[in-house]
């Protein structure tokens, strides 16, 4: 397997505004230096709590927010350094499907619309050849083509979802990153887009970052995941391997708070102190020392850096140096 998609040392800073007394600029360390590959046809979960910079980390790939420093390697292009014109292009290799259907659909506008408007964006000519493209992704998304003309706003949820999905799919792109694409939707409407996911990725080949606070949906769907925590990576690797021995303390966390089927197997929930730190503010040397149960000496001055810890299994503690 060769990467698809290669983030290293990525760093998404956002510029805050003091009061006018203060003049010195601050900023949110909201993506603080993090690495990761993606491989091509895999799907990797991307989880933490919310403001752990997991959506940011996305928008960055794509673009939507600019990257401050590190690289983003698509197919080995630095995007990063990409012009306008040379991102226009290569926005059709990836596409973001958003958490909220009803706020990423502009309730005004016809399936027809909705669609078009990538299509056009792209030099597809012709109203003809465009809806024949579009009455054919509805087809794989599931719509029925007579809903071409009704409204976004006339849609239920789980369809405005596949509409956004629609939207995502029709340049045809080989990564998608979804960024809690259920996480607004009805459970009972849960498992259909993500099955409608899981199917389209056979289909098309499709690579997949899938943001995602829901750990039961990520061990279900991802080959591999990545755990972040304040903007940094905490463990990445396998996902059977991450869930059967979690090894960073933020990780085994995280897992502890999931409800097991297996009474046998049920572990302690450990229950966090403390709040998250501030992003602009981060510790210095662990993100996590103010709250980790073996946080030591170390910690506190040392950033740890991520390790490999076995096949595909990579941690930042300094429990393993
Ligand atoms: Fe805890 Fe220290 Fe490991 Fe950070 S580096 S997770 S504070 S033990
Ligand atoms: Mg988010």
């Amino acid at each position: 397997t060769k990467p698809l998609l290669d983030v290293k040392d990525l760093k998404i800073h956002f510029p805050q505004r003091k009061g006018v007394i203060k003049k010195r600029t601050t900023y949110v360390k909201a993506v603080d230096g993090i690495s990761f590959t993606l491989n091509e046809g895999e799907t990797l979960g991307l989880v933490g709590e919310s403001g752990c910079g997991k959506s940011t980390t996305g928008r960055g790939i794509t673009r939507l927010v600019p990257v401050t420093d590190g690289e983003v390697r698509y197919e080995g292009t630095d995007i990063a350094s990409l012009s306008k014109s040379e991102l226009r292009e290569h926005r059709k290799n990836m596409q973001m499907v958003f958490q909220d259907p009803y706020a990423s659909l502009n309730p005004r506008l016809t399936v027809e619309d909705i669609l078009a408007e990538p299509l056009k964006a792209h030099g597809v000519k012709g109203k003809a050849e465009r809806r024949k493209q579009i009455e054919k992704m509805m087809d794989v998304v599931g719509l029925n083509r007579k809903f071409i003309s009704r409204y976004a706003h006339e849609f239920s949820g789980g369809q405005r979802q596949r509409i956004g999905i629609a939207r995502a799919l029709i340049l045809n792109p080989k990564l998608i990153i979804a960024d809690e694409p259920v996480a607004a939707l009805d459970v009972s409407i849960q498992a259909q887009i993500l099955n409608l996911l899981k199917d389209l990725q056979e289909e098309f080949g499709l690579t997949y970052l899938f943001i995602s606070h829901d750990l039961s949906v990520v061990r279900h769907l991802c080959n591999r995941v990545a755990v972040m925590y304040l903007g940094r990576m905490a463990e990445v690797g396998n996902t059977d391997k991450i869930f059967e021995n979690p090894l960073h303390p933020y990780t085994q966390t995280l897992l502890s708070a999931i409800p097991v089927s297996n009474p046998r197997h049920e572990k302690e929930r450990i229950i966090l102190q403390g709040d998250v730190p501030s992003p602009v503010d981060p510790p210095k040397g662990c993100a996590f020392v103010g709250r980790c149960p073996k946080a030591h000496d170390r910690c506190h001055s040392d950033r740890p850096k991520l390790q490999k810890m076995g096949e595909d299994h990579y941690v930042a503690c300094h429990l393993y140096d």
